[in-house]
């Protein structure tokens, strides 16, 4: 074991000897510090590879959360460590079930932190709550978390909803 891409809970669960060799992002290590800044000493005492994506590897990841509208829930850094262990083939840990989807999409291995994971992919839409009306995936991941704005047809708040009936590509 080793070497995996790792989301902030495992940076903050995992002792150091289960850091060591594992690979995270720089800004995770900015997020980190400014929320548990008594991490600190721990995570400095780990030798971890501190790493971002290439833009091929964040395109693949772009790409894929926007076909199974992912995308609309994601932040930067779930979408960087996505793409970071699409670019070094590595183990993706996180209990995260969006990342947990995606990354069973991209065809890369993962690992949850404390909980069990999911057991099959999902689809989802942005809709309006109102109406109805499906909104197309944004490109980017939503800075305003769970805030996707309003219908432009009647001024309702869109939601994610999980596409119902699509388990055609369970495993
Ligand atoms: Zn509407």
């Amino acid at each position: 074991m080793g070497g995996e891409v790792l989301d902030t809970a495992a940076l903050i669960s995992w002792p150091i000897n289960r850091l060591n060799g594992c690979y995270a992002m720089p800004s995770q290590k900015n997020e980190l510090f400014n929320v548990n800044p008594e991490e600190e000493i721990k995570i400095d005492s780990a030798q971890i590879m501190w790493m971002i994506p290439d833009d091929k590897s964040m395109e693949i990841a772009t790409n894929i959360a926007i076909s199974t509208g992912d995308m609309a829930g994601l932040s930067e850094i779930d979408l960087g460590i996505l793409a970071l262990s699409i670019d070094l083939e590595k183990t993706l840990v996180t209990d995260d079930y969006r990342l947990q989807n995606l990354a069973e999409k991209a065809g890369i291995e993962w690992m949850t932190v404390t909980t069990e994971g999911i057991k099959q992919l999902w689809t989802w839409e942005l809709k309006c709550i109102a109406c109805k009306k499906i909104y197309p995936q944004p490109k980017k991941p939503n800075l305003k978390k769970s805030d996707w704005g309003e219908c432009k047809e009647c001024g309702s708040k869109l939601r994610l909803k999980r596409i119902k009936g699509n388990h055609s590509d369970s495993s």
